[in-house]
């Protein structure tokens, strides 16, 4: 295993991280696929990554992720606490109810965290999460009182992964990318000299499991190791799974080209690359649009449908009645995105 520093903080992160949801038993809507492991068989497969050199686990409070945080302080205590850093999350933009919920989940590790993430911070919540008395105002008192280590800002938005960069209250930023997906991290390697102080945890590194339909782990896993991320999180749920994550693969450089080549062996897909330069006036967010569409061919049917459907008809019909098309002046792919929301409603029939 490789490790690498993790911003500023002065840990040093194994390269691949231990991501919980896979462990979780419960009903909870996270992912479909968990393999709802009970307790000694969770705390095993931790174990088995842990000998295979991994140091980082991320998770999330009940809500999100079921019983994993559980299961996590369970495995803290059998392994030592001290060979561990414990990333947790919870989805509370306001302070109070952010600082709550970190000692919720301090009780329920039974060890207090390491990392705390605000998740899911989007563009409709962002300015309370970075407010006076916001959850990150939350976190540094909780820092400053000794009940975390670290803060952190976990988003799926480039905008938002370069806010919490350039906010000195912020020691890591967890975001999402792929071979595939690559929009966010390589704007983040672009602009290396504003991310350099923060640690970067990389997740959905397998799409959500559907880029393995077409890619191996090694594939997956080595073209994204030229990033400047600290760890990427792998969901694991076996041990087998652990192996195929954990093995220390070469760095291979899949151009965007090449990937989107091996997956037209399967279906037509999108060239996007979920880079968010597509900005609409309207505030349609076409990058999740084009994303669903991809899943749903890599085989996230049911999940993709139920998304695209939520509002593909508004869009549609504000594309159609768009005249200036804002949103393609900076696409760097020039997808025809008009068209793109017209296939996709087509789809939708
Ligand atoms: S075509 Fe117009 S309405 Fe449609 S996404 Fe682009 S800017 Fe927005
Ligand atoms: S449509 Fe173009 S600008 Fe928008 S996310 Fe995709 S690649 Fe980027």
């Amino acid at each position: 295993m490789r490790y690498r520093d993790l911003g500023k903080t002065g840990l040093k992160v194994s390269e691949i991280g231990f991501g919980t949801i896979p462990i979780l038993s419960g009903n909870v809507p996270v992912l479909p696929e968990y393999f709802s492991p009970d307790l000694d068989e969770a705390v095993e497969i931790m174990m088995h990554a842990y000998r295979m050199g991994c140091n980082l686990y991320d998770t999330a409070i009940p809500e999100e992720y079921g019983d994993a945080e559980y299961k996590l302080g369970v495995f803290a205590e059998k392994v030592g606490r001290e060979n561990l850093i414990i990333s947790d999350k919870a989805r509370f933009m306001d302070g109070n109810d952010m600082f709550r919920e970190v000692l919720r989940s301090a009780e329920t590790l039974g060890t207090k965290p390491d990392i705390y993430f605000v998740h899911q911070v989007d563009e409709k919540n962002e300015d309370e999460v970075f407010s006076r008395y916001g959850a990150l105002d939350a976190l540094c008192d909780l820092k400053k009182a000794g009940m975390i280590r670290y803060t952190g800002i976990a988003t799926h938005y480039y905008s938002i992964c370069r806010r919490a960069a350039l906010d000195e209250r912020v020691d890591v930023i967890q975001t999402s990318g792929n071979i595939l997906e690559r929009g966010i991290m390589d704007r983040i390697s672009e602009n290396n000299n504003i991310f350099a102080d923060k640690g970067i945890i990389l997740n959905k590194v397998y799409a959500a499991g559907c880029l393995l339909n077409v890619f191996t782990p090694s594939e997956l896993i080595g073209g994204t190791l030229h990033w400047p991320f600290s760890s990427a999180l792998i969901g694991i749920g076996t041990r087998e799974q652990a192996d195929a994550a954990l093995a220390e693969y070469p760095p291979c450089d899949f151009t965007f080209e090449q990937v989107s080549e091996r997956i037209a062996e399967h279906y037509r897909p999108i060239k996007c690359t979920r880079c968010q330069r597509c900005i609409c006036p309207r505030g349609h967010e076409i990058h999740l649009l084009l994303r669903q569409y991809n899943y749903f061919h890599l085989g996230k049917r049911y999940w993709a449908m139920k998304k695209m459907r939520m509002n593909i008809d508004e869009v549609y019909e504000s594309c159609r009645s768009c005249t200036d098309m804002a949103c393609m002046n900076e696409c760097p792919q020039k997808l025809m995105i008009p068209e793109m929301i017209g296939l996709i409603y087509d789809m939708t029939r």
